[in-house]
Parts: structure tokens; C-alpha cells; sequence
């Protein structure tokens, strides 16, 4: 059977059933219904936050956050993220500026923010990549000697934490992602969390056309809500988190263990103070008797799907090329070289064994 980079996790058919069967009653499928509600109330206490806000996917999240922040100018990003970081920024009619990375866990180098900093910056939105914490310290120093507000894509960080505190509680917002792909899945799903009641009040309206009551629309909003099946099966999911997140520990070190002290193998770095959700286990091929591709190719034989995430850069595809500003020699480096490895928490650990067997073998495609 072939192995994909990543499966969804799902709970039991019953236990799904079991949340669902109450809106046959109800016949309330949407419109921040008992589900919307329920799955709120879970999210706060889980991330000890206080204003979040459900939407029907990740990307329409961060869209909305920029618009509740009333960006309009440039906002400083990196391109080694998966295109929507870039589209929701370009789509609100902001201006992508693009800062590097750095080479020890791939988000935004913070030693290169100031000098991208202009008159017209408004914003930085720095990437948790990977789960990768980025150097959320440094980064508010940045904003608050420039005036800038810092929303993260903390699409792929769900559920982690920083010296102890919710990765959600640094910055003015962080966005998740629900997809069906990442660690916890709503089907489709994302979240907003904020850090005031103004800017809550201000998500919710945009989510919902901009509707206070039956006769009253305030704001030219979109509809971005969540329906309450995706919510049921976020409540369900979620139960299983924890179970999940031990589950996909147990496979990345699985990895770490078949791939350490390799030459030419770079492997994730577990960082220090992070409590990790192990959300992707990111191999640098550099000098290896076998390069990014070839690996690729080799498992591919295998019927085993790498992914090379994240490859192409967003300021490299067709729509952006050569339109925005990017100097970004190290992105562009670890871009050509990384491989995302299958990690998912059913992924038996013989089956890494066997994954690491082929990339270590030495036969192969030369
Ligand atoms: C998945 C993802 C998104 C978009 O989330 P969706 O829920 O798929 O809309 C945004 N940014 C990053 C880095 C992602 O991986």
C-alpha cells in the first residue's frame, strides 16, 4: 500500500455520528449554531485564550485578520510557507515584502526585519514553519520600535507552546489551520485569535456579511463562517489531540534516530523550550550521495510520496515573480535541498524504518 506524506486523522464513524445526530433535531446546520459554540469554548480553554473566532478555513482567517487590522501598505513576510501566507497579504492589497529565513529552523531571520523597514511597512506576518517557533521575542522588540503589528501564520503550530504559554499568546493574532492535512483537522477549518474584544467583535461581523441584526449590515463582510459539521468533527478530533500529537512524537523520533549523523543529512532541530505538535518532519539533503530530487524519485519508486515542501518559493511562482522584492539567498537554498518526510500519527514505525532504508541505501538512480 502506498505511504502519503501525510492522513487525516478522523475519530470513530459512531463518535462522529454521536455529535452530529442532534442536528437533525435542531435542523440549525450553521450560523454560529450549538456546535460553533461548543468548539469555541474547547479552543479557548485549550489555548488559554480569550477571543478566538471560527472560520470555515484557514487562508479566509488570516484574509480577515488583515482586514480587521485595516492594514494598507507593506507587510514583511518570508516566502518559504505555503502560498496562501502570500495571497492573503496580496489579496487585501497589501504589498508581500520578503525577508529570509534563517538556516537553523527556517522562519523569518529577524537579523534581516529592520533593514526592509520603511515609511509604508505596516505589519510583519512571520510563518511558523514546520511548527517551528519562530523568535517571537525579537520579533515584538522589531514592532514595538517601529509601531508594527505582528500577526503570525501559525497554521502549522497548532497547539504548541513557548516557555510554557500558548504559541497563539505572542503577537496581536495568530491564525490556524484546520485542514484535513495539518496535525487537528475540522475537515476544512481555521482559527483567529486575538488579543481584544474590539478586534473579536470585528472578525465576527466580517465573517458574516457584516450583519449586526435583521435590519442592520455595518461592514461590507464577507461569508467566511464555520458549518457545524465541521465544528462537530473538530470537537471530536480534538478529544484525541494529545493521543495524537504522542503518536507522531514516536515517528519523528523514529527519524531522528534512522537519519542522525548522516553526512550530507540535515535533520530537524527539537528547540529548546517548544513544546512541539511534531506537525512535519523536514529533511535537508546537502551533499548527499543523493540530492532532494533523486530521494524523491527513490521513494516515489516505492510507492512512498514525499512532498517538497516548500518548493517552489511563493515569491518564485508565476504570479509573483520579479513583482515583489526578495532577496532571500538562504530560503532559495534550503528551498532546493529539503524534502518533507510522511509523518502521520497511524505511520507504523517499521514503515519509517523502510522509509529511511531507502534513503540511506546506497543503490538507487546515480
Ligand atoms: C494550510 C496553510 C494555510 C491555509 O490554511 P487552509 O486551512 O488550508 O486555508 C496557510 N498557511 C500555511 C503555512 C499553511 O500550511
Amino acid at each position: 500500500m502506498s505511504i502519503l506524506v501525510t492522513k487525516s486523522s478522523m475519530p470513530d464513524f459512531d463518535e462522529y455520528i454521536e455529535e452530529i445526530k442532534v442536528l437533525w433535531e435542531t435542523h440549525w446546520l450553521t450560523n454560529n449554531g450549538e456546535k460553533n459554540r461548543k468548539f469555541e469554548k474547547l479552543l479557548k480553554e485549550l489555548l488559554n485564550e480569550d477571543f478566538v473566532s471560527l472560520f470555515t478555513n484557514g487562508h479566509l482567517a488570516l484574509e480577515n485578520l488583515i482586514s480587521a487590522f485595516e492594514l494598507k501598505g507593506e507587510i514583511i513576510t518570508t516566502p518559504f510557507t505555503f502560498v496562501s501566507t502570500t495571497n492573503a497579504i496580496v489579496r487585501c492589497g497589501c504589498k508581500p515584502v520578503f525577508c529570509d529565513i534563517n538556516k537553523q529552523n527556517y522562519t523569518i531571520d529577524v537579523n534581516k526585519i529592520e533593514e526592509l523597514i520603511n515609511e509604508n511597512t505596516v505589519a510583519i506576518m512571520p510563518v511558523h514553519v514546520y511548527g517551528n517557533v519562530c523568535n517571537v521575542e525579537r520579533i515584538q522588540e522589531i514592532a514595538d520600535k517601529y509601531n508594527l503589528k505582528v500577526i503570525y501564520d501559525a497554521a502549522h503550530a497548532f497547539s504548541s507552546k513557548y516557555k510554557g504559554k500558548s504559541i497563539s499568546s505572542f503577537g496581536d493574532a495568530s491564525m490556524f489551520s484546520f485542514h484535513a492535512t495539518k496535525v487537528f483537522n475540522s475537515i476544512e477549518g481555521g482559527l483567529a485569535v486575538v488579543q481584544d474584544q474590539t478586534k473579536l467583535k470585528q472578525l465576527n461581523l466580517q465573517k458574516n456579511f457584516g450583519i449586526v441584526d435583521a435590519l442592520n449590515c455595518v461592514e461590507i463582510g464577507g461569508n467566511a463562517k464555520m458549518n457545524e459539521f465541521q465544528a462537530a468533527m473538530g470537537i471530536c478530533n480534538l478529544k484525541h489531540l494529545k493521543n495524537e500529537i504522542e503518536k507522531r512524537k514516536k515517528v519523528f523520533n523514529q527519524y531522528q534516530n534512522n537519519l542522525k549523523n548522516v553526512y550530507g543529512i540535515v535533520i530537524p532541530k527539537i528547540q529548546e523550550d517548544v513544546e512541539s505538535n511534531y506537525s512535519y518532519y523536514p529533511v535537508i539533503f546537502d551533499n548527499y550521495c543523493f540530492d532532494r530530487d533523486q530521494i524523491w524519485e527513490k521513494l516515489k519508486e516505492n510507492d512512498i510520496y514525499s512532498r517538497k515542501y516548500f518548493y517552489p518559493l511563493t515569491c518564485d511562482f508565476e504570479c509573483y515573480k520579479d513583482k515583489f522584492f526578495a532577496n532571500v539567498p538562504i530560503a532559495r537554498d534550503i528551498a532546493s535541498k529539503v524534502l518533507t518526510l510522511p509523518l502521520y500519527a497511524d505511520l507504523e514505525l517499521n514503515d519509517v524504518d523502510r522509509i529511511c532504508d531507502i534513503i540511506l541505501s546506497k543503490k538507487g538512480n546515480m
